[in-house]
């Protein structure tokens, strides 16, 4: 009887109470997204020439906002590109990266039909009084044109309409005024960007006369019914993926990083091994966090965006199991410190040794480049197994038994050790005193690492033969 009672009584608040701005907004992006998913992604795709369209890309709903146009409510959704290609309006040598000059936006028209428009925003200069100059771009999700304008310098806003006629090729009429934007890659090679041209996309003024394709000139008496969108001023606000009007955060594979996320750069811990045998172990050093070096790499290298750690696989010389470098360290012009470490791992040699012996020489490289970021010996690696020895050696043996452990105490210390040669050759009276505390000789680690390198002993990977 309670029960009941209590009941009414929540059932009667709720009802009389008003929904709250933040219940219909995140009602709005639920309809909104609803609507894109069951709707828009169906939308055949276009199979013409341009490269922009041809980009994998997706709207990231955990970015969307909800901003006030002429029809209404608007849900404006920050889009991930795959591949990032950046727009170059011709004779100009300023690059539009499209992942952060475009956003998908759904809205109910004034008929309150759905509408989902990929809006990509080209500036031709910089703000005026804070107004954009450029370019709008509306098209439907698959790249079909819907419309476009041109706003000017005076706030003036002109028709334009997508010329197909004139991709890939130069303009050549004198009666027509045409925009070409070109379209490239870039990729930043030591500082530096390597662009590399894919193609482009022509805008030109008027109707559609002149050599153009007039199935694609507007609809010039835009009075919002029949394109069934908003008005050009609710397009050409510039917002980063940070929500941030004229903000300058961009997408990038790790989310929205610049402008004011206060975030950078990519915090990263990148693995990029392609053996399967070597890949399959790295897994389990990473993810193994019971322990203190996989804590050393994760609070190290996935915690500061700055500092960044890279494993691979590749060719090494002089038959070592793997070898660390420091890739970049040095203070950008925006005064930010960048910390790049690679670890490489033979993959000639390594694959068909046991997982055992792969995991202690990932856990050896992670130390370097632990003591290469915190200037620990620097790069001097002859003191920096010291140091290991000195201070880590039980670290080393439990990280890898936190994976293996089924490894003795005795093989796990021999593996270790033998991964500091060069003490044995520097400092033969500082050797004798660490293998003897660990109850080894030399020949000892000679077997035992021999048993494992050679897969007798221990886990097999499947290239192990
Ligand atoms: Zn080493």
């Amino acid at each position: 009887m309670l029960l009941t009672t209590t009941s009414v009584v929540i059932y009667s608040c709720k009802k009389n109470r008003e929904a709250s701005i933040t219940e219909l907004n995140t009602q709005l992006l639920n309809e909104s997204r609803t609507y894109f998913q069951s709707i828009i992604l169906k939308q055949i795709a276009l199979n013409d020439n341009n490269i922009r369209h041809s980009i994998e890309k997706m709207p990231l709903w955990d970015k969307a906002f909800v901003k006030k146009i002429s029809v209404g409510n608007a849900v404006i959704v920050p889009i991930k590109y795959k591949n990032d290609i950046l727009l170059r309006p011709q004779d100009s040598d300023n690059n539009i990266i499209i992942g952060k000059t475009s956003y998908l936006i759904i809205f109910k028209d004034q008929n309150k039909s759905w509408c989902a428009e990929w809006v990509t925003l080209i500036p031709m200069a910089n703000k005026i009084k804070g107004k954009f100059v450029g370019i709008v771009n509306i098209e439907d999700w698959n790249g079909q044109f819907k419309r476009a304008y041109a706003v000017g310098e005076n706030g003036g806003i002109k028709n334009i309409y997508k010329d197909e006629s004139f991709i890939f090729k130069k303009i050549n009429y004198a009666s027509t005024t045409c925009i070409r934007i070109d379209h490239y890659s870039g990729v930043g090679v030591d500082g530096y960007m390597q662009y590399t041209y894919l193609g482009s996309e022509t805008f030109c003024f008027g109707g559609g006369n002149g050599g153009g394709n007039t199935d694609n000139a507007p609809d010039l008496d835009n009075n919002g019914g029949t394109s069934g969108g908003g008005e050009p001023n609710d397009y050409t606000s510039m917002y980063d993926c940070n929500n941030d009007l004229n903000g300058s955060a961009r997408i990038e594979n790790c989310g929205c990083i610049g402008g004011n996320t206060g975030i950078q750069s990519c915090a990263d811990i990148t693995d990029k091994i392609k053996n399967k045998c070597l890949d399959s172990v790295w897994i389990k050093v990473k993810d193994t966090l019971n322990n203190k070096i996989a804590k050393i790499l994760n609070n190290t290298f996935n915690t500061s965006d700055k500092i960044n750690f890279k494993i691979v696989d590749g060719n090494i010389d002089g038959g070592y199991a793997a070898k660390t470098e420091v890739v970049t360290d040095k203070v950008n012009s925006d005064g930010i410190h960048v910390f790049d470490v690679k670890v490489t791992l033979n993959k000639n040699t390594l694959p068909s040794a046991s997982q055992e012996f792969i995991a202690t020489t990932m856990v050896h490289e992670i130390m370097h480049a632990y003591f290469d970021s915190q200037k620990t010996y620097y790069t001097q690696q002859f003191q920096q197994h010291r140091n290991m020895a000195e201070n880590y050696i039980d670290d080393l043996k439990n990280a890898v038994q936190a994976i293996y452990s089924s490894l003795d105490d005795k093989a796990a210390y021999a593996l270790i050790l033998n991964g500091f040669g060069d003490i044995f050759k520097n400092d033969l009276t500082y050797w004798n005193s660490l293998v003897s505390k660990y109850d080894l000789d030399n020949a000892q680690i000679i077997n035992i690492r021999d048993s494992y390198k050679s897969h007798n002993s221990g886990t097999k990977t499947a290239c192990s033969q």
